[in-house]
């Protein structure tokens, strides 16, 4: 999908080759791995339908850096079973909580920076998004 390509050339080098099939589909956005090891990245259909181009490069930004944070940990660990259930952890655990931040953070950075700007709108909802998760994971770290 044109979006998602382009938003893994505003991801610069590790952007590229992430990910092997880009679903549209009703529920959110995500990046999952199936067993084998395919590696799908959902769009929600209502973000690429409606959406500007900023919204949409954002999202796509995001879920691919969760895309790259899979390849990190495949590349560490070597197996793709092993890398699979390592990277699909609990909603609840610190991992997921820090992995939010740092994935919606570096989306904003790098469509911020490929665009020259995001709304204001987008820009807040980025914000609070890196806010909640980051201060969310900090209450894990204190109390894991
Ligand atoms: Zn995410």
């Amino acid at each position: 999908m044109a979006a998602v390509n382009e938003a893994a050339g505003a991801s610069g080098r590790v952007g590229r080759n992430l990910v092997d099939k880009v679903v549209v589909r009703a529920g959110n956005s995500a990046f999952t791995v199936e067993k084998g090891g395919r590696r799908i990245l959902y769009l929600n259909e209502g973000v690429v339908e409606q959406a500007n181009h900023g919204i949409l490069l954002r999202e796509a930004a995001h879920e691919l850096v969760h895309a790259q944070q899979y390849a990190k940990l495949l590349g560490k660990v070597g197996d793709v079973d092993q890398a699979r259930r390592a990277f699909l952890v609990s909603g609840r655990s610190y991992r997921y909580a820090a992995d939010e931040f740092v994935a919606e953070t570096l989306a904003q950075r790098r469509i911020q920076k490929y665009l020259g700007n995001l709304s204001n709108s987008t820009l807040d909802w980025s914000n609070d998004y890196i806010n909640t998760w980051r201060s969310i994971a900090r209450t894990r770290r204190t109390y894991r």
